[in-house]
């Protein structure tokens, strides 16, 4: 699908170095409409919306930022750890606010499905049913992910 002038101005927030030192679009050469409809095919495949995925993420953020020695374990198999680091991002869609930083790795150990995310990428789930494109580093699969949180 051709990339409409607003498309594009995304397109360019997500570049290296813009926003996020490695960006958000790896080496993905489809349309940023394309990336989030095919994710949304293999998540509605799979039962889920984006929110109930970015829901899920968030309340394993949240169980995890008062641990203070690192790991907890949630609900008898995640095993969740969030790093908290300095600094704020923007979202690439430039319509509301900063996001605080901080990294979550997460891994389920009854299917041993390790994922890591940052509190961005629940923004863009939950806002825009952004998952990355392929190649980013903090492209999340919708279909690993979901075997990971649920
Ligand atoms: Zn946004």
């Amino acid at each position: 699908m051709k990339e409409t002038t607003q498309e594009q101005r995304i397109r360019a927030r997500m570049q290296p170095g813009i926003i996020s030192l490695n960006g958000f679009l790896g080496k993905d050469k489809r349309s940023i409409s394309d990336i989030i409809s095919d994710d949304d095919k293999q998540l509605q495949a799979l039962s889920r919306t984006p929110i109930e995925v970015a829901e899920r993420m968030l309340y394993f953020s949240n169980a995890s930022f008062n641990a203070f020695d690192g790991r907890v374990t949630v609900d008898d198999i995640y095993v969740v750890e969030t790093e908290v680091t300095r600094g704020r991002m923007n979202c690439p869609w430039a319509h509301d606010g900063f996001h605080r930083k901080y990294i979550t790795s997460l891994t389920n150990t009854k299917n041993n499905t390790t994922v890591v995310w940052t509190a961005l990428n629940i923004h863009l789930i939950k806002e825009h049913s952004f998952f990355e494109g392929k190649g980013s580093a903090f492209r999340l699969d919708p279909a690993t992910l979901v075997k990971a949180l649920f």
